[in-house]
């Protein structure tokens, strides 16, 4: 039975994390299989959808089952919050605004991504795409299947939401709870995490995830070291004092600050096996990188080849600016990556 079907079934659909905080597993058609939503109950009958997911038939339909079963309607649903612009949680954000009328919140970086994506700025996106994994040795038929594949996203975000900007720092009200607004950075610009100082609740969007790794990848067009200020922001983050911590995918988790050394040691033994690699083939590019780390057979799913490219070059560039690896243009712009000695 796949997955998806599997979330048909209420038991699979929603759990009562605690009595007013409620999980929904809303389905992507990827490896992740689904997205984590929250509902936030307000005393009122009223209450705030985080992250409400990828707009497919499947996600509205469990959406449907899972309010109608919970006796909630979308009329009672009173604020929407995306933590970060990616379509699996950006993605239902209109839709719902559309049958609730509720105030969508994100941040004002975020929701220039979105315009960046799948607005004004999609046809230049998508030349900075391909721009880069031509530059890194990605082969025409892959860079032509992820770039048809990025297209496919454009209607499961539609219709997009009227958004209102919050911003880090700042103090939310929702759920009946004060939530303070954290910045993130290095898995998606502009991201926020909510914090309930008094439960000790985190809602982290995808900054920090159980049993797998936030994508951290280099973003087309930009040149920010993504790994360092993803890197960075874990440490500065660790600090919190959290006891819950509510993912955006897999299942809500106690041990935070262990999972977030976890995460940072992934990436430091990524790094030193990505250095002696290099040191083997004495040059490497990227795409060259990426199958050795992550096998041949994403060349048949490009969806999952976008994020392993873009997350190797992430730590291709991490060695460059530690100073550990050149960047070499040949004559025909492949950029490859050698031991700076
Ligand atoms: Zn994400």
């Amino acid at each position: 039975m796949s997955d998806n079907r599997d979330l048909r079934n209420s038991a699979k659909r929603f759990t009562y994390i605690t009595s007013s905080v409620i999980q929904v597993r809303v389905p992507v058609p990827f490896s992740l299989k689904w997205i984590n939503s929250y509902l936030l109950l307000e005393k009122n009958g009223t209450y705030t959808i985080i992250d409400p997911g990828l707009r497919t038939l499947e996600a509205e339909q469990v959406w449907e089952e899972t309010l109608q079963e919970l006796s909630l309607t979308w009329r009672n649903c009173s604020a929407i919050v995306v933590t970060h612009q990616h379509p699996d949680h950006y993605g239902l954000a209109g839709y719902v605004q559309q049958h609730c009328d509720a105030p969508v919140y994100m941040t004002r970086e975020s929701k220039a991504y979105t315009d960046k994506l799948w607005g004004t700025g999609q046809a230049q996106f998508e030349r900075d795409m391909e721009k880069l994994l031509v530059a890194h040795g990605t082969p025409i038929e892959i860079v032509e299947a992820i770039l048809a594949n990025m297209q496919g996203f454009v209607a499961k975000v539609e219709p997009q939401p009227v958004v209102e900007y919050i911003e880090a720092g700042q103090t939310i009200r929702l759920g009946d709870r004060q939530w303070l607004l954290i910045h993130t950075e290095g898995h998606a610009y502009g991201g926020i995490m909510l914090y309930d100082s008094l439960t000790k609740q985190l809602l982290c969007g995808d900054q920090v995830l159980p049993r797998i790794t936030p994508h951290v990848g280099v973003v087309a067009g930009e040149d920010r070291p993504v790994l360092s200020q993803f890197l960075a922001n874990l440490q500065q983050i660790s600090k919190l004092d959290v006891k819950l911590v509510l993912p955006g995918h897999r299942e809500p988790f106690e041990g935070y600050s262990e999972r977030i050394t976890a995460i940072i040691q992934h990436h430091k033994r990524r790094l030193a096996s990505i250095l002696q690699y290099v040191q083997e083939q004495r040059a490497v590019d990227s795409f060259t990188c990426c199958e050795w780390l992550f096998g041949k057979h994403l060349r048949e799913q490009p969806h999952n080849m976008r994020f392993a490219l873009t997350e190797t070059i992430a730590h291709l560039d991490h060695l460059q600016e530690k100073g550990l690896l050149q960047k070499k243009n040949d004559c025909e712009g492949l950029i490859r990556y050698i031991i700076n000695e």
